[in-house]
C-alpha cells in the first residue's frame, strides 16, 4: 500500500482560494480535476524539485508546462533578472531588449525574419491567425483535433490539453460563427486535410498544427506527414502555421521545424522564449509580418508585451541551450519513456509511452496513440490512480493524463530512476 501524503495546509490554502477564484485556480489543469483531490499549493521551487505548502518535496515533471527547460530558479536567471528589475520593470516604450531576443529567436529558427513580441502562446497563436487571413484574404483555418492553440475563440473546437480533460469540445460563449471558420482535420492523416481543401477551394487561409503534438500528451507526426502539410498549403495558397509553443527550442534549439526541415510560413512561440516569465511572439516571413501594425494594416498590441523582465528572462534562457543540453535531455527522456514501459509491463498494465526527446506521456492503453482518437482509448480513471501513487511518493507527474511530462536540464538519471521505482510501486498499487 502507498499512503497518500498529508497535506492540511494545501487543502486550506485550495479552499480559502475556490472562494475567490473559479475553481480555486487561474488555469483549469491545475485543479486536479481530472485526478481528484485537492491540488497541492507550491511554496518554492529549486532544479527539479517543488516543495508544497506543507513541507514535502516532489521531483516536477509539470516544469510550468514547458517554460523551464534550465529547471527552477536557476541562479543565472535570477541574478539576470534582480538586475533588470532594478533598472524598471516596465516602459511601455521601446528597449534593446527586443531586439537582441529577436535576433536570437531569428538565428536559432532562419524561417523567422521578423517576429513580433505577445504575452502568452493564445496571443501568438490567435495574432498568427489574424495576419494569415489579412496576407490570404480568406477565413477559414483547418487545425488539427486534440491540438491546443491557447484559448481564443476560434482555437476551442476540438482542443486538447485543459480543454480535452475537462470534455468541452467547444466551450460556451463561443460564438458559432466563430468556431464555423475552424475546419477540423485528423492528426497524422493527410487525407483529411486534402478533403477539407477540396470541399473549401480558395476559402482557406491556413493551417496550424502543433509540429510535435504535445496537447494529446504527445504525439510525434508520422513521417512524411509535416512534408505533406507543407505540400499541401503551397498547392492551395493557404500558409502553414507551426505551433511550436512547446516544440520550440525544446525538440531542438531551432525547434520542430529544424528536426523535420520544414520552411512554414508563421511560426507560433511561447513557454522556454520567456524562461519562466509570461512572452510569446509570433514571426516568420518579412513579408507576411509586415502586414503587423505599425508597419502594415492588421492590429495587435499589448502593454507588456516585450517587458523588460520577461525579454530578460528569454535571452537567459536560449542564450543557455547548447548541444550538451539537449544530449543530456533526450538519454533522461530515453530512459524516463522506457523506464515506465518497463515498469507497465512488469506490474502487466497496458500502456503505450510516446516520446519525443524531453518530452514524454505514458498512456494507459493498448493502442499505439497517433491522434486524438486512439488517445481517447487511455483509461483515464487508470491514470488517475497511478497519479496519486506518483504524489504519494514525491513524484509531480502532470494531473492529466493527456499532457506531456517535462523534463529539464536540472533533472538526473538519479531522479528519472526514483521516478521509474516509483511508477512501478504505483503501477503494481493500481486495483
Ligand atoms: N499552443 C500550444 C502548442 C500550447 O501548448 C499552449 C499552452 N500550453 C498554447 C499554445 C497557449 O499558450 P499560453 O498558455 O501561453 O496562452
Amino acid at each position: 500500500m502507498i499512503r497518500p501524503r498529508r497535506t492540511p495546509a494545501s487543502a486550506r490554502l485550495f479552499a480559502a482560494a475556490s472562494r475567490i477564484l473559479p475553481g480555486g485556480v487561474d488555469s483549469p489543469v491545475r485543479a486536479f480535476k481530472s485526478v481528484g483531490g485537492a491540488p497541492i499549493f507550491i511554496r518554492r521551487a529549486k532544479g527539479a524539485r517543488i516543495e508544497d505548502a506543507d513541507g514535502h518535496e516532489y521531483i516536477d515533471y509539470v516544469m510550468s508546462w514547458g517554460p523551464l527547460i534550465h529547471g527552477h530558479a536557476p541562479k543565472g536567471l535570477l541574478k539576470a533578472l534582480a538586475a533588470a528589475a532594478a533598472r524598471g520593470t516596465s516602459f511601455g516604450a521601446p528597449t534593446e531588449l527586443e531586439t537582441h531576443l529577436g535576433r536570437r529567436v531569428a538565428t536559432l529558427m532562419p524561417s523567422i525574419e521578423r517576429v513580433r513580441f505577445v504575452s502568452s502562446g493564445t496571443e501568438a497563436a490567435m495574432s498568427a491567425v489574424r495576419v494569415a487571413r489579412a496576407a490570404t484574404t480568406r477565413d477559414k483555418i483547418v487545425k488539427f483535433e486534440g491540438c491546443y492553440h491557447g484559448h481564443a475563440d476560434g482555437f476551442l473546437v476540438q482542443a486538447g490539453s485543459g480543454a480535452l480533460t475537462l470534455g468541452v469540445p467547444t466551450s460556451p460563449g463561443v460564438p458559432a460563427a466563430a468556431a464555423a471558420e475552424t475546419l477540423l482535420a485528423k492528426y497524422n492523416d493527410l487525407a483529411s486535410v486534402d478533403a477539407l481543401f477540396d470541399r473549401h477551394r480558395d476559402q482557406i487561409a491556413a493551417v496550424i498544427v502543433e509540429p510535435i503534438a504535445g496537447n494529446i500528451g504527445v504525439v510525434p507526426p508520422r513521417d512524411g506527414f509535416l512534408a505533406g502539410l507543407r505540400d499541401t498549403c503551397t498547392r492551395h495558397g493557404a500558409l502553414l502555421i507551426f505551433d511550436e509553443v512547446i516544440s520550440g527550442f525544446r525538440a531542438a534549439a531551432g525547434g520542430a521545424q529544424q528536426i523535420y526541415g520544414i520552411k512554414p510560413d508563421l511560426t507560433c512561440l511561447g513557454k522556454i522564449i520567456g524562461g519562466g516569465l509570461p512572452v510569446g511572439a509570433y514571426g516568420g516571413r518579412a513579408d507576411l509580418m509586415s502586414l503587423v501594425a505599425p508597419a502594415g494594416p492588421v492590429y495587435q498590441a499589448g502593454t507588456l508585451s516585450g517587458n523588460p523582465l520577461a525579454m530578460t528572462a528569454g535571452l537567459w534562457s536560449l542564450g543557455e541551450l547548447s548541444p550538451k543540453l539537449y544530449r543530456h535531455l533526450a538519454k533522461l527522456g530515453a530512459r524516463l519513456a522506457a523506464g515506465l514501459a518497463d515498469a507497465a509491463r512488469e506490474a502487466d498494465v497496458p500502456m503505450q509511452v510516446n516520446a519525443y526527446g524531453s518530452l514524454v506521456t505514458p498512456f494507459f492503453t493498448s493502442q499505439p496513440v497517433r491522434d486524438l482518437q486512439s488517445a481517447m482509448t487511455a483509461d483515464t480513471a487508470r491514470y488517475a490512480a497511478f497519479f496519486q501513487g506518483m504524489l504519494a511518493q514525491g513524484i509531480y507527474p502532470p494531473p492529466s493524463q493527456f499532457e506531456a511530462w517535462f523534463l529539464s536540464g536540472a533533472h538526473t538519471e538519479k531522479d528519472v530512476d526514483k521516478t521509474v521505482r516509483a511508477a512501478y510501486a504505483a503501477l503494481t498499487n493500481l486495483t
